[in-house]
């Protein structure tokens, strides 16, 4: 008789454990307006990711196509594992005199480890991080790109 009622209370505690662990999931299942997860990649247009998402290193330009970045190197000294490579040119200026300016903005997306270090030091907010997420490629030297666009220039008011 004891083992019978032994048998009938485990059958109690295992509905009852059930109970406990779908507590979460009976939830949602009666709020669906709380969901949180999305229907991805269905969503794949509308989807926004949160402000502080690390996507990839990107360089913003705007309607004139130009940039914040002066060559500097400092993301590429700061950098720990040589994602960054600073290709700067020499130019002269329309009143006869040399300096030296941003070339090629090289980033390995590759070998990036999303750590920020780079945004974080250069002094001209040229870089920041983007929000996409999608960076499957068939051949991975996709993957390096120069963020600088083809034929920008540095922003006027930007201290070189
Ligand atoms: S996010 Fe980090 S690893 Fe990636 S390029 Fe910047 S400093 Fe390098
Ligand atoms: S992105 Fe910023 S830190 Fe890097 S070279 Fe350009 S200005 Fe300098």
């Amino acid at each position: 008789m004891k083992s019978f009622i032994e048998y009938i209370v485990s059958i109690f505690k295992g509905v009852w454990t059930l109970l406990v662990g779908m507590k979460v999931t009976g939830k949602y299942v009666f709020t669906p307006w709380k969901h949180v997860t999305h229907k991805y990649p269905e969503n794949r247009e509308t989807l926004v990711m949160f402000e502080r998402f690390r996507g990839e290193v990107i360089m913003p330009h705007d309607a004139n196509n130009e940039h914040k970045c002066t060559g500097c190197g400092i993301c590429e000294l700061n950098c720990p594992n040589g994602s960054i490579e600073i290709i700067s040119k020499s130019v002269v200026t329309p009143d006869g005199k040399k300096k030296r300016m941003i070339d090629q903005h090289i980033y390995h997306l590759g070998m990036c480890t999303l750590c920020n270090l780079c945004v974080k030091a250069c002094p001209t907010g040229a870089i920041v991080m983007g929000q996409k997420f999608e960076h499957a490629v068939w051949d991975r030297s996709e993957l390096t790109k120069v963020l600088n666009q083809p034929g920008s220039k540095i922003s006027e008011g930007i201290k070189e």
